[in-house]
């Protein structure tokens, strides 16, 4: 559904570009010139399309170029010097579960995508349909750099043409539909140049400093902790010196910049700026020591958690539900559970008598086993140890049957019916 509406936004900005481009010319343009090839018309509209047509292709490029992906089995050198990005929480290099890789530094995981991202710049960017990264970035930036120039140029040529059209009598000046392609040209680029200007500066000033927007969120982070002295100040390890972050993303060759290139190296490792003494055994970003450290380490029971607290979803032992199937109607702490239980199953690590009422669970921080309660059976065993004092109840011994007590029976029967025969009378 995702890919379907990024489709239709890329058809939309084409359809914009288009509008922009080719309206002007065909309906502000062409009939100011006199309908008719001139080289002063081809002056002015050569530069023009030669700029629309670079905006295009680099557009196109960037939209359906894959900004880069992690090689399949790559693994961080955990014993290089230059040091690698770790997860904040273990220290352990960072890993994409969804991946199943491990992501290199600078790298994160796009959704849409469904992949991790080389030198993530931003999100997933709907304009482009596609996440700019390692081997768009450049792309990208060309594209913003030719909107921009090719919108001031359009501006520039429909305002030329405005402002000569004012200067002559109103029965000289523009057309109806010239006119209204003239209200339609400004009402579409002028947004566009000034939404795509603001946007365009901040990218050339992250360009300027090799660092992306995600980047730049932790660098004001870490610019706040700095402020706070919570740290001492630290330098943004990727910025080597504006020229050559320009180089690592446009090229080597600086008159090649405005060509579409692959960028040098990987993606996979980046240079990082030369650093005196100690900075460089900084991470990045670094961390806020004032920030609770979670020294996380696998608990050793499954059925604790790991601050030692009692797990609320308690179930018995696996062996003791292999042994009661049945038991399962009421959970182990319920005093039914013993109901359920199966005096003949094979137990042999307790009393068989004791294990006849004990309903088991296994709970606590140390994985002790402790006996479910059984009321009735307290109150039996307490009567039974009160009943042994000597003297304190009479105790009710039945007797044995015996055979006269068959006669006596029959002589109730009789005696009965005996009753209800005067009953009757009466
Ligand atoms: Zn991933
Ligand atoms: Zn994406």
């Amino acid at each position: 559904m995702q890919r379907i509406l990024g489709r239709i936004v890329v058809g939309m900005t084409l359809f914009l570009i288009g509008f922009i481009a080719y309206s002007s010319q065909i309906f502000i343009i062409w009939p100011w010139y006199g309908r008719a090839l001139s080289i002063p018309l081809l002056t002015l509209l050569v530069p023009f399309n030669t700029l629309v047509g670079l905006l295009l292709w680099n557009y196109w490029l960037c939209v359906t170029t894959n900004p880069g992906t992690v090689p399949d089995g790559w693994a961080p050198d955990t014993d290089a010097l230059e040091g690698y990005e770790v997860k904040k929480l273990t220290g352990n290099p960072r890993y994409c579960r969804t991946c199943n890789k491990y992501k290199p530094p600078r790298a994160h995981h796009c959704k849409t995508c469904k992949q991790c991202v080389l030198r993530m710049a931003d999100h997933h960017c709907p304009w482009v349909n596609n996440c700019v990264g390692f081997y768009n970035y450049g792309h990208f930036i060309r594209f913003l750099f030719f909107v921009d120039v090719a919108c001031s140029y359009h501006t520039a040529m429909v305002t030329t043409r405005v402002l000569e059209a004012m200067d002559k009598p109103y029965y000289e000046g523009p057309e109806t539909t010239e006119f209204i392609f003239i209200v339609l040209n400004y009402a579409t680029c002028i947004p566009v140049l000034i939404m795509v200007g603001l946007f365009s500066l901040y990218h050339f000033y992250c360009l300027l400093g090799n660092s992306t927007t995600i980047e730049g969120w932790e660098k004001d982070k870490v610019a706040t902790l700095i402020r706070r002295g919570k740290i001492r100040e630290i330098k943004f390890p990727y910025n080597l010196g504006w020229e050559r972050n320009i180089k690592a993303v446009l090229g080597p060759h600086p008159l090649m910049w405005c060509c579409p290139t692959i960028p040098p190296g990987t993606g996979l490792k980046f240079q990082l700026s030369d650093t005196e003494g100690i900075e460089s055994q900084e991470q990045w970003p670094p961390r806020d020591p004032s920030a609770p450290l979670h020294d996380f380490r696998l608990s050793e029971s499954p059925w604790t958690y790991n601050n030692g607290s009692v797990n609320p979803s308690l179930e018995p032992s696996n062996s003791a539900r292999r042994r009661r199937p049945q038991a399962a109607a009421v959970p182990p702490y319920h005093p039914d559970y013993q109901e359920a239980y199966d005096s003949t199953s094979e137990d042999n690590d307790g009393d068989a008598t004791m294990n006849r009422w004990m309903g088991r669970a296994r709970r606590g921080s140390e994985g002790y086993e402790v006996q479910a309660i059984d009321r009735e059976e307290i109150l039996r065993q307490y009567v039974a140890s009160r009943g042994a004092d000597v003297g304190r109840y009479k105790r009710y011994v039945p007797q044995p049957p015996s055979e006269s007590s068959s006669d006596g029976e029959e002589t109730l029967a009789e005696r009965i019916e005996t009753w209800r025969a005067g009953e009757a009378i009466c």
